[in-house]
Formats: C-alpha cells, structure tokens, sequence
C-alpha cells in the first residue's frame, strides 16, 4: 500500500521546490472526503488516490498532477464541488480534476475496432491537458491492478476498454512500461487459462532463459569493452501479451518463439549508438532487412532508438535495441519524461498551447512524413467534437457542426427527412453547436423534406453537397416536368422531329424538355419552330413547395394571372402578370402558367387599409384579420391627412378567394371606409414593423397561429 510520505518524499527528489505541504492537504482533504468508502476489495477508498499519486510521482510528474491523482474522484464520488477544489488548491488543479471528472463519464460500448480510434480522440479531446490523461492512464492501471475484485462482467467490460482505449493511448504517449503492464493484465483476466499455460511454458524454461541471458550480456558487455565502449547490456523477458499476440499472429508454439529475450544497450550519446552497433553486427551476424534507424527517423510518439536482429550462438535470434541514457528514459516514460518538473516554471497556462501541439503530434501515428506534417497543419485535434449516436456509435464531427450535420452524417436520407433532434434527451434547434460527448436523436418524417435555409445550418461538405444535390435533383425533375407539358401542349400527339431538335440544337428530347423548363428554349421560339400560335397556360397543380416561390415584388397568389420564370437554384418564380418588373419585351420568354390553391399552402400579399381614427382600431382590424384564417407577416401605419389612417398589411392567403373573405370581414369593420389589395406593398421584412406584427400576431390570433407557426418551424 502506498503511503503518503514515500511520495512526498518521491516528489521532493525530483522536485526540491515542490509544494510538499499542498500535496499532503490534497491527501488529508481527499481522506476526509472519501471517508467511510470502500472500494470493493474493502480496502479504505483512500487507498486507491493514494495509489494513483505514487504512479504519478514514479513518472516524475509535477506537483499538480500528484494532487490531482490524490483529489481525481472527490468531485465525482463525493460532495466535494469543484468550487470547493479550486479553493483550496487554485484554478490549475481545478481545471485537471474537472477533466478527469469529465473523462469518467465516458464509457466505451461499441466493439467496432474504427469506433475505438474515435473514442481515442474523444478522450483526448476531452482530456484538453496531457497531465489529465496520464492521471487518468495511472487511474485505470491501479484499476487494473485490483481488477480481481470485480465481477466477471465488469472485469470483462473494462478489460476490454484497457485494451482498446488505454494501452494504445499509453503507447501514443509513449509511457511504454504502463502499455505493457495494462496488456499483461488484461491478458490475465480475458484468458487466464491462455495466460497461466504461457506463464507455466516460461517458467519451465525461465532457468535456461536467465543462464542464456547472463551468458550473452557477458558477452556483449566484453566485446563492447573491447572496442573501449562505456555501456550498460540489459537483457529482459518480453511480456508475456506480446508472446501471445506473437503467437496468435503468426499461428505458432510457444516452442517456435526464439525472441523471447531482447537486449537494451544503454550508452551515453549518439555517436556510441552507431559504434555499438558496428560491434554488434561484427559479434553475429545480423537477420538482413531488421535493422532500423529510428534515432534518425523517430517513430511518431517521439521514441527513438536503434534496432537490430541477430543469429546469436546456436542460432539463436536475438533482438537488440541500442540508444543513449535519454531516448531511453523517453522510450519509457514516453511524454511523461518531458512534463519533469521545472524549477521556477511556475505558472502552465502559457504552456497550453503547447500542450496542445505535443497532443496533436503524438496523435499521429502514421509512418508517413507528410501526412503527419499535414495532419499537425489541419490541427485535428482541437478542430473536431466527438458526438454519439442513439446506439452509442461515435461520429466525429468538425467544430462548429450543428445537428443536421450529423444527421447527415448518419445518412444522406436520415438528413433529406430530418424533423427535428433531441440532444441529450432534450429538443433542440436546427442551429445549436454541437459540443463533446452530446447523444443526439435524430427524428425523421417521411413527408420531410430539405428547406434551402438548411444551407446556413449545416458546417460539413457533405451535408451542404447532399442538400444542393437535392435541390438539383428536384429542379431537374421539374425542369422536364415543366418541358414535357409545354412539348404536349405545342405539339399535341406528334412526337419531337429531329428537325425540331436540330433547329433547337438539342441532342434528344430529354434535352428539348430541360432546356424548355429551364427557360433557356423560350416558348415562343419553340412555338416558331413547331409553327403554332399560342398554347394553354401551363398548370402547377402538384408541383412541390420548395420548387416555386411567389416573386417578392408583386407578391401574386393562387388564382391570380402568373407568368413563370424559371430560376436556377430558386425554382420556377411567378410574378403577377401586371408585375412591373416584367417588360413587355421580357413577358415573351416567361411561360404563362395556371396557378391553382394547394391545401396549406400559404401565399404572402398586400392589403391597404383605411380608416376613420378611432380608439383599438387596429386591434379590431388585426383581430378580424385573424379569425379569417389568414396571418400578419408585416404591417405599416400611414397616417393621412385629417382623421384618416391608412394601415398597410402583409398577410399570408391560401388563394383569391381566401383573400375575398378577409377583405370582405375587413369591411365590416366598424370605422373601415376603404379596403383593397395592394400587389406593391413595399413591406416585407422591415424589423421595426414586423416586430410590432408578430407581437400583434401573438396576441390575437394565438390559436389559429400556432398551426402556421408549426409549419414553418418544420419547413426551417
Ligand atoms: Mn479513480
């Protein structure tokens, strides 16, 4: 059991200026708050932070991090608040137990070996300091120490999560030795019969073994001498996980491993490592194609050390690694050998960043040069958030990515169908940010489908492209909609002749037919060609929402005369036929088209009201407005000369006909002395007075409302 003055004492051995009295007020705060727990050995729960800070100050960590292993799970298994720590221990610490807090509660389900990269990342993320992972690295290994105590199931669950999450996460740091231990353990726990067969298989020869060990280190040592080298022969027994995998990779016995010993020459700079080499390969003859050179090309956790094989005496394979007292340090504690204590370095905010950069290039483990300089460029560590699925499945997103991002990274379908998400369980808006660890729900409907405001919500290529795609796709198909009905029109039952297509300059009749919809073939030029006059106005019934739009200038509604123009990327757009805008030059290539009502289709137009001053007219007119069925989008006040008012309203209409009963109503109204529509309304969107409509709104027509309002939100 660890004490707590064998780590003081560990720490002011590395650290003579360190805190010494901090860290034992960490341990007596932490006593008193785990009082009274137990861990499931029925040890003292005491013993397990105790545990944590003594592996922490065998790396030689700061005195920060030792605390936080003493304080690691008060916060998130007693009542101590992370006020509380900040109080008594600062910001620093209260930052690396919060981290720790935060990376306890994720837990890792999915037996995906892709998902467990991302799981990987996601702790990191979390992580945000290196210092909060290594406590955490020193938490599960003394979890892993005292595995045995658990039950079956557990152990199982966080056997493999060790193995999937946390020994390779100690290998990317490079605290080799932590790697090692955890996958021993695991190994010991998910296949004990596996692992107590090998155990007895080394024992058996662990005599032969030792006798051959201290025979070649002897020789080594001599021939080293010899060359007047200075340098330290380490022979050492593989551990027994990497035997096993060995074995399982390679499908042989335990009899077939010849490896089983590997040698460590420890020399004093790097010009030795070479010269030792040379006398290695003079001593036996080197196996061609093992030796590497990872001191001039470092592996990318930073580990750095020569490598050999050799056929050692009775042909004997012997893997040699060869490096200086610190790349030896580092090939074992890894990062951990980087974090020692510096006198004077007071302060770590200043250092986050470059925290950050150590993570981000640790995080790469790729043997490609350029790829690893890109990837630190791309800086992928602080630029994603890791987000689960329903199922527990993890997505990693870009910062900034919103939920439609990830329905579409779900699926193209579950993103064109998407209703709405709940994240964490709550409904949230198509523009909220998505953050770490968020479980997101997707909810489809089939009748959804995207709205062009989704552009401005979503943050990846994919989703933007899926949704342009849709659109395209969409516009084309009404492209030759549009074209098929107009050739029908023109050419009655004839089929296209290929003079018709030649003088056109199209290739076939699928082309005619888009080019027609599109506007690019004007009707009238198409009429020539064919030798026709005129042709019946085009009908729209059918057509979808999002493919038509009433033009804004004129604000035309179902019933009214519409000329249609074809608009790439809006979709067919109607103007009143008396639009302004529309030249009678220009009215020739716009296709006359037969609007009629769509059930809940709402269209916007304008309507000019006057009226003899009196007290809550506008409340009168407002309210009678709203129990016609119809909505205020906008309202303007004119006050005209005497006691005349002239109200300007954009409201919102089903048809003529619709907008017939709310005139109608509106004339009823006492004080009302004139009441028409007003196609130019000049109204739509200004601020002030859409303000001042939609408080209106929500005040007299809550009910009937709330029915449009719901529609639009959908639509958004
Ligand atoms: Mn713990």
């Amino acid at each position: 059991m660890s004490r707590i003055f064998e780590i003081t004492e560990r720490v002011a051995s590395y650290a003579p200026k360190a805190d010494i009295d901090l860290i034992n007020r960490a341990y007596v705060f932490a006593a008193h708050a785990h009082a009274g727990q137990t861990r499931v050995s029925g040890e003292p729960y005491i013993t397990h932070p105790l545990a944590v800070a003594d592996i922490l100050a065998s790396l030689g960590m700061d005195e920060s991090t030792v605390i936080t292993g003493l304080l690691h799970d008060t916060v998130e298994d007693t009542s101590v608040t992370l006020e509380d720590i900040e109080h008594h221990f600062g910001a620093d610490i209260a930052r690396l137990v919060d981290g720790m807090t935060k990376i306890g509660q994720i837990h890792f389900h999915s037996k995906e070996h892709k998902q467990a990269e991302n799981f990987r990342k996601m702790i990191l993320a979390t992580a945000k300091d290196i210092r909060v992972l290594i406590v955490k690295l020193a938490d599960r290994l003394h979890n892993m120490r005292t595995l045995g105590f658990m039950r079956e199931d557990k152990r199982r669950i966080i056997g493999e999560e060790t193995l999937q999450i946390y020994a390779p996460l100690a290998h990317r740091l490079g605290i080799h030795w932590i790697k090692q231990e955890m996958e021993d353990l695991v190994f010991s726990y998910l296949e004990p019969d596996a692992y107590n067969v090998l155990l007895g298989e080394i024992h058996d020869r662990l005599e032969g073994l030792n006798q051959t060990r201290e025979r070649l280190e002897g020789i080594i040592q001599q021939a080293l001498q010899r060359h007047g080298l200075d340098a330290k022969v380490q022979g050492r027994m593989k551990h027994l996980y990497s035997i096993h995998e060995k074995m399982q990779r390679k499908h042989i016995d335990f009899n077939e491993i010849f490896d089983l010993v590997a040698f460590r020459i420890i020399v004093n700079d790097l010009t030795t490592c070479y010269q030792a080499l040379g006398v290695v390969h003079s001593l036996y003859r080197p196996v061609p194609g093992r030796f590497k050179d990872y001191i001039a090309l470092p592996k990318p956790n930073g580990y750095q050390s020569l490598h050999t094989s050799v056929i050692g005496p009775e042909n004997f394979r012997i893997e040699v690694q060869i490096r200086t007292e610190e790349m030896h340090s580092y090939a074992e504690e890894g990062v951990a050998a980087h974090w020692v204590y510096k006198e004077g370095d007071g302060g770590d905010s200043q250092d986050t960043f470059k925290w950050l950069k150590q993570l981000t290039e640790l995080l790469q483990e790729t043997e490609n040069p350029g790829e690893f300089l890109e990837n630190v460029r791309l800086d992928l560590f602080v630029q994603e958030v890791y987000v689960f699925s329903r199922d527990g499945d993890i997505f990693p997103l870009p910062r900034g990515a919103r939920p439609l991002d990830f329905a579409y990274a779900v699926h193209t379908e579950v993103g064109h169908h998407c209703v709405g998400v709940r994240i964490n369980g709550e409904i949230a808006d198509f523009s909220t940010r998505l953050r770490n660890g968020d479980q997101i729900e997707v909810m489809t409907s089939p009748d959804q489908s995207p709205s062009r405001k989704w552009i401005k919500f979503v943050k990846t290529p994919r989703a933007k492209q899926a949704i342009r795609q849709w659109f395209k796709r969409q516009e084309r198909e009404a492209c030759i909609r549009i074209g098929e009905n107009i050739l029908r029109e023109s050419l009655g039952k004839k089929d296209v002749g290929k003079a018709v297509l030649e003088q056109l300059q199209c290739a076939d009749s699928d082309e005619l037919k888009i080019r027609i919809g599109r506007g690019e073939i004007a009707v009238h030029r198409l009429l020539e060609v064919v030798g026709r006059d005129s042709i019946l106005p085009l009908k729209l019934m059918g057509m979808k929402r999002t493919l038509m739009h009433a033009a804004e200038c004129c604000h035309p509604i179902p019933g009214d005369p519409v000329l249609g123009q074809f608009s790439s990327g809006e979709g067919m757009v109607l103007h009143h036929r008396k639009c302004p805008s529309i030249s009678e030059q220009e009215s020739k290539d716009f296709l006359e088209v037969e609007w009629e009502a769509q059930a809940g289709q709402l269209f916007k137009t304008g309507i000019e009201v006057r009226s003899r001053n009196r007290r809550g007219m506008l409340a009168s007119v407002t309210q009678c407005i709203a129990s016609a069925s119809s909505s205020i989008e906008d309202l303007k006040l004119k006050q005209r000369g005497g006691a005349v008012t002239e109200l300007l309203f954009l409201v919102e209409v089903e048809d003529r006909a619709h907008l017939a009963r709310v005139l109608r109503s509106i004339k009823a109204v006492d004080g009302v002395v004139r009441v028409v529509r007003r196609n130019q309304v000049g109204l739509s969107g200004k601020p002030e007075s859409r303000a001042l409509a939609e408080t209106l709104r929500d005040f007299f027509s809550r009910k009937q409302l709330s029915k449009s309002d719901k529609n639009k939100e959908i639509k958004s």
